[in-house]
Order: C-alpha cells, then structure tokens, then sequence
C-alpha cells in the first residue's frame, strides 16, 4: 500500500479530509436512524393508549374487555422495552466504532495467529459473537420477564441457554466455512471476486433451506408427523383438491418454548414441507386450522418464497458490489482506525453499518411481504369456497396472541411483514373500519 504519510498527495489530502468527516456521518445516521425508530414506538404507543379506554367498535363483536386490555398492555410494554434496547444499541454500536476496539482485535489476532484467511475468519466469527452479547440481557428479559409475565413463556432456563449455546455452534459450523470461502475467493478471484463469492452465499443459501427442516430444525425442536385422525384426513384431502402433494404435514412442539402459536412452510421442490405448531392445534377448530393450511400451500402456489430469496439474491449482489467498491478506499479504514486496507476489515465494518441504510428500505420489502400475505388468504378463501373459517382463525390467532389490534397506520405501515387483523378482513371480504395487528410475537400465518 502506498505510504501516505511519506508522500502527501491531493487525493491523500482528500482521503483525510473525508476519513475525518466519516465517524460524524456515521454517527448521524445513527442519531437519524434512533431517532425514527423511538418517534414510531411513540407514535404507536400515543395512538394504542388513545384507543384503550373501551373494545373498539370494529371488534366489539369478537373481542372481549379483558383480552382487548392485555393486548393494550403487552403493545405498550413490548413497546418500552423496544424503546430502551433500541436507544441501548445506538450508544452500544457506535461506542465499539469509536473505541478502536475492532483494529486492536484485528491486530492482536494477526498476531496471535498469522495473516491467514483461516485466521481472518476466526477474528470474524468472535468478533461476531461478542457484537452479539450485548443484547442477550434483553432477550434474557423479554423471555424470562416479559413474556413471562403475559403467560406466554414456557421456557425453562436450562433450555434457553441451551439454545444459545447450540445456535453458537451451529453459527460455527456454517458460518465460519462461509467466511473462509468468501476471504478465499477474494485472495483467488481478483476484482470480480464479489460476483464469485456471490454465487458462493447463493449457493450456500439453497443448500440451507434444503437442510434446514431436515438437519437444524430438529435441533431444536421435536417434529411429528400428523397423527391419524379426522384432521389428518381433512388437511390431506384440501392438499390434494389443490394439487399439493403433501410429502409431510407435521406438527412442531413449540409448545416447548412458548404459548405463541404459528404455522410455516419451509423448503421448496421435493423438500417442501408444512409446519404447524402443536399449540396451534390446540387453539383452532378443524375448519380453521384447514383454512391456515390452504394459506400456507398459497404461498408455496403463488411461488412467494423463489420470489422472496431471488429479491434477497438481487439485495446480496448489490451488497456484495458496494462491499468490493469500498473496500478499495482509504478513508473507510482510517475513519474507524485500522491501519491498513484489509478485507477483514471492510466486512466488519461493512456488516455493522449496513443497517443504517437497510432500515429506511425495510417497509419496502414489509409492503412486499404483506402483498403476499393477501396473496394467500385470497387463494384459502377460493379453494375453501368461504373466507369465514380463515377469517375466523385469523381472529383467534390475534387473541391468542395478544396482537395489537390498533397500531398506527404509520407503524404498521413500516415495520409489519403481515396486513393488519382488520385489513385482512376487509381483503376477504369480512367487516369493515380500520384498525390493525402487531409484527413481533404476531401470528405469522
Ligand atoms: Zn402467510
């Protein structure tokens, strides 16, 4: 690399210039990002308590007083510890970028164990780890408090842990191959590398859906399939009148963990298969659970996942193409300390900051989702030759769930992946008045 400080140039000249603007950018962007993450919450929270007084007319006929008033409740909370782990991490984050923390461990890795590619993504994968632990009060809090405290936890301490350490592993055993691919590729590929490494995640992200149900899943949870009975035969038969052929139907005991209720597909070709939670079955009547299920065999008719992971590939690649621009420049390096131009170091810093960015462009990719969602309630509402049940069960799951059935348009608007309880309603053709459902802890049908 050329010695800048030796021979001052205009374009070194211009790197420091801008090397010492980037930390106040950054740290815009991040008082930026905080602050319309915390007006949300707010704005949300201002607009629930507003409506909390008495069961909103919408859903005066399906909702009771008490259920309507721990919804109220478990918004608003959720939203406080949002609120406080949100502002948390933008003075966490920032604090790791300024501190020189990062070049320090790049430096004392390299020394510690060579310059290697091996050795780089070892420095990668603990650096990832520690960046991750400092949110684990929270999520300590919000299962073993929170949750708790709304009767949803069933989770018992041992396991939670358990859990982490296995996701750790496992993030290990996937993750730290991936690493050293990437870094590989780079050394080997020249300045197309970003289009091989590329090809490499993409390879990396099918072979994980098809692995996934059948390798990782199971680790953390028991799978079975449907036991025969009328429900079996009721969901076989839906499966065929819409030509899905139903490899596997099985139920998961997420009971294990949680009273939230759900249902998923996952996999695509001969791997496909469709998951329903066991406290699913619990909470919904045969007709209901039926009508879930030809939402779920909608999305995989409407191909929502191939188009989903090719939007993601396209995100990845031009992700990808940034990275390898930015990692040529000087100023990113000695914005944040590092010594030299590396690799490493561009990705570090490129992980860390891309939410900055990513975050405005999330209701685009939610506003996407939630087409789907109506996408697939419209095809359960055709092959089940009534919207009642689906809707009926929609209902229930919000209940059980205690979603925020009243969020602000504005919110709903930016960070759900799902149409609102009543916006579904109105697309089925149910009732009418406005009114909405929550994105985390939400049913995800
Ligand atoms: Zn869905």
């Amino acid at each position: 690399m050329e010695d800048l400080a030796v021979e001052p140039s205009s374009s070194h000249v211009d790197a420091m210039d801008i090397a010492s603007m980037i930390p106040w950018l950054v740290g815009g962007l991040f008082l930026a990002k905080w602050a319309a993450q915390l007006w949300l919450e707010r704005l949300n929270s201002a607009h629930v308590s507003a409506q909390a007084g008495s069961v909103p007319e919408a859903f005066r006929a399906t909702v009771d007083e008490a259920t309507y008033r721990k919804s109220v409740e478990y918004t608003l909370v959720r939203s406080r510890l949002r609120q406080i782990e949100m502002t948390y991490d933008s003075v966490v984050l920032p604090a790791v970028l300024v501190s020189g923390v990062l070049p320090w461990g790049l430096t004392a890795f390299a020394r510690w164990l060579g310059p290697s590619v091996w050795a780089s993504a070892v420095f990668l994968f603990v650096a990832g780890v520690a960046l991750s632990l400092p949110d684990l009060p929270f999520d300590w809090y919000d299962q073993f408090r929170l949750e708790e405290r709304f009767g949803f936890n069933t989770t018992t301490q041992k396991l939670w842990w358990v859990d982490r350490l296995k996701g750790m592993l496992l993030a290990a055993a996937l993750g730290y191959p991936l690493l050293v691919l990437v870094l590989k590729l780079a050394e080997w590929a020249g300045p197309w590398w970003w289009l091989w490494a590329w090809g490499a995640l993409l390879g990396f992200q099918c072979l994980l859906m098809v692995l996934a149900p059948v390798l990782i899943l199971p680790l953390f949870n028991k799978f079975t399939p449907l036991a025969q009975s009328s429900l079996r035969e009721r969901l076989l038969d839906l499966a065929q009148r819409t030509g899905f052929r139903a490899r596997s139907i099985r139920v998961m005991d997420g009971s294990k963990r949680s009273r939230h209720s759900n249902a998923f597909f996952t996999g695509f070709g001969a791997f496909r298969q469709i998951v329903l939670f066991d406290t699913l079955i619990e909470q919904l009547a045969e007709p209901e659970l039926e009508a879930v299920l030809a939402h779920e065999i909608g999305h995989y008719k409407k191909k929502h996942l191939i188009k989903t992971l090719a939007a993601s590939a396209l995100g990845s690649l031009a992700a990808l193409y940034l990275l390898s621009v930015l990692a040529q420049e000087a100023w990113l390096y000695r914005a944040f300390g590092f010594h030299a131009t590396s690799l490493v170091a561009a990705l570090l810093l490129f992980s860390l900051l891309s939410g900055l960015f990513t975050f405005w462009f999330s209701p685009l990719g939610h506003w996407w989702s939630r087409r789907h969602e109506y996408e697939a309630d419209a095809f359960a509402s055709q092959v089940m030759s009534e919207p009642h049940s689906l809707i009926r069960a929609l209902r229930k799951l919000n209940q059980k769930n205690l979603s925020n059935l009243t969020p602000h348009p504005f919110y709903s608007g930016f960070y759900y992946s799902h149409p609102t309880l009543l916006e579904r309603e109105q697309a089925l053709g149910g009732t009418s008045v406005t009114g909405r459902h929550t994105h985390q802890h939400a049913a995800r049908v």
